[in-house]
């Protein structure tokens, strides 16, 4: 737990109105929403997510609750506003977990915001995207390059705030010296791939995890910004 370091940069981008994206970075977990629905409710369902992982951080860093725990406990309270609030009805947002301790790593997610492990000079993507071109590569009926410029990538097919009984995905991985775990939002990962990613995280690194954030969210403004952009990061000292 000692000496990890973590950040994060969001920015609203060049073409949309609002930032709906949210993200938390305290204790020893990061976190970010990216929240869909009319007026300012992807933004409402995506604080609720937010909030949920920063009221069980206590619980989170200590093993007490599941990452994936706390991302069901948050898909609740999602739902439970929408149905409090017509105007909120609808409302939905990915969440992507990442909780460490002093080896590993672990990660809990539904929706398509991603989670990486920068180790080695390798990249590797920790989350599966639950989305519709997600799965169309994993069955093999797209390569992962068509699915980049597919016009269905942005149909998620899990989300919070639907279902009650909600599918969450956990995994755990080593979490070492030098090690760089990086989380996003699809403004992120739609217009940078992952080896520019990688890249970035390398030549970044010794500057700090806030610095690794803070410039990948400018490479996604100058690919013209199309969509919110959230980037976090936690990084263990070599
Ligand atoms: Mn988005």
């Amino acid at each position: 737990m000692k000496g990890v370091m973590a950040a994060c940069a969001s920015d609203t981008g060049l073409v949309r109105k609002r930032n709906e994206d949210s993200y938390f970075v305290g204790g020893s977990c990061i976190a970010v929403a990216d929240g869909m629905g009319g007026h300012n409710a992807g933004e409402v369902a995506s604080s609720i997510a937010i909030e949920t992982v920063e009221s069980n951080t206590a619980l989170l860093e200590t093993g007490e609750m599941e990452p994936a725990e706390c991302v069901r406990e948050a898909n609740l309270r999602v739902l439970e506003a929408a149905s409090s609030d017509s105007a909120l009805s609808g409302m939905g947002t990915t969440l992507t977990l990442a909780v460490w301790d002093d080896a590993d790593i672990k990660v809990a997610h539904v929706g398509d915001s991603r989670a990486y492990l920068v180790s080695g000079g390798t990249i590797q993507r920790l989350t599966d995207d639950h989305s519709v071109v997600g799965e169309m590569v994993r069955s093999g009926a797209l390569t992962p390059d068509e699915a980049h410029s597919h016009p269905g990538r942005h149909a998620i097919t899990r989300a919070l705030g639907f279902v009650e009984d909600l599918e969450v995905d956990q995994g755990t991985w080593g979490f070492g010296p030098g090690d760089v775990v990086l989380l996003c939002t699809d403004g992120l990962h739609d217009v940078v791939s992952d080896q520019e990613i990688l890249e970035a995280v390398m030549a970044k690194s010794g500057d700090g995890p806030e610095a690794i954030c803070e410039f990948l969210v400018a490479v996604a403004k100058e690919r013209g910004g199309p969509d919110n952009i959230t980037v976090a990061a936690a990084m263990r000292p070599s």
